[in-house]
């Protein structure tokens, strides 16, 4: 090995050991009251707010429109058109869910807000800051070797985006809002660059934690199970709708306790954690998909979202 990637290496595994110990504070849910936004646009009546600084690679964040009878509303951001959603009380929000691979750089947000025949818009620059995700390297078992192949995974990727394509019209999670899975160490972050066996490049879609074989899962928020079953390499798997296109997924159980089908609050225990599928020791790999993407669940939880 030369000095260089030595150099780069010990760089690597430093920087691993920052990201996980800034990370070790779990996220908190701001069920109430609404939190102020950070920027406000005024046009013809209509306000449109946005609850974020700066949008971040695998980052979500809140917008919200309020203000003169809104019909309905979308917004087009990256080429994607996203409807805004109601929850009744005149004020509609939407969700911006940011791919962990989109360049950095500025891009055009358009919001646009129905009003009987008119139609009234806004324009800004948004811009999508690195993330600086990690790269980490893993040696699999030699019975589990065979998972690293790029077409087992492509398979169960598109399981996945079948599963989670489905977008319930109201929000299946209560006041309690998202909660981590369990009280434990967070071991591994999301959006990193994994190298396995030395070989094949992939992206890791969730966070781990520590836990023992058997530690009873809770699931994040209220929802509704949509798949509880074997995967090849989330192993005994469990995914819950909760509404708006936000899923929750738990991996590598040693038992599941729930199946699909069956409405779940925030909170149940869901299943114990295991070693099942792709896994080179006990621990929980969860994962947020929002929007047909995977988002950084830990900043996930600390969006308000409107219940
Ligand atoms: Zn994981």
């Amino acid at each position: 090995m030369s000095i260089a990637r030595y150099l780069v290496l010990i760089l690597i595994s430093l920087l691993a050991g920052v990201a996980v110990a800034q990370s070790e504070l779990p996220g908190v849910f701001q069920a109430a009251p609404r939190p102020l936004p950070s920027s406000i646009q005024y046009q013809a009546g209509i306000s449109l707010e946005l609850y974020f600084a700066s949008l971040t690679q695998g980052g979500s964040g809140l917008l919200r429109l309020t203000g003169g009878d809104i019909q309905s509303a979308r917004y087009i951001f990256r080429g994607e058109e996203q409807p805004f959603f109601s929850l009744g009380d005149g004020d509609w929000h939407a969700l911006i869910a940011v791919d962990m691979d989109a360049p950095p750089r500025s891009y055009e947000l358009s919001v646009l807000a129905q009003r009987g025949r008119a139609t009234v818009s806004f324009a800004r620059d948004l811009r999508i800051e690195s993330a600086g995700y990690i790269l980490q390297e893993f040696e699999l078992p030699a019975d589990r070797a065979y998972l690293v192949d790029g077409a087992v995974e492509a398979a169960e990727f598109a399981t996945l985006a079948a599963l989670t394509a489905n977008v319930s019209p109201a929000p299946l999670w209560d006041g309690a809002g998202f909660e981590l899975p369990l009280d434990s160490p967070l071991s591994s972050p999301f959006g990193s660059f994994r190298v396995l066996n030395g070989g094949r490049e992939t992206r890791h879609t969730g966070w781990d934690q520590l836990a023992p074989v058997g530690t009873p899962i809770r699931a994040m928020a209220a929802g509704r199970v949509v798949f509880a079953d074997r995967l090849e390499i989330r192993g005994n798997y469990a995914l819950i709708d909760h509404g708006l296109g936000i899923y929750s997924g738990y991996a590598h159980f040693s038992d599941l306790f729930v199946g699909a089908g069956q409405p779940v609050f925030a909170g149940q225990i869901i299943g114990s954690s295991g070693n099942t599928g792709r896994s080179s020791g006990p621990h929980l790999h969860w994962e947020i998909v929002a929007g047909g993407r995977w988002v950084d669940g830990l900043a996930f939880l600390d969006l308000w979202l409107p219940a």
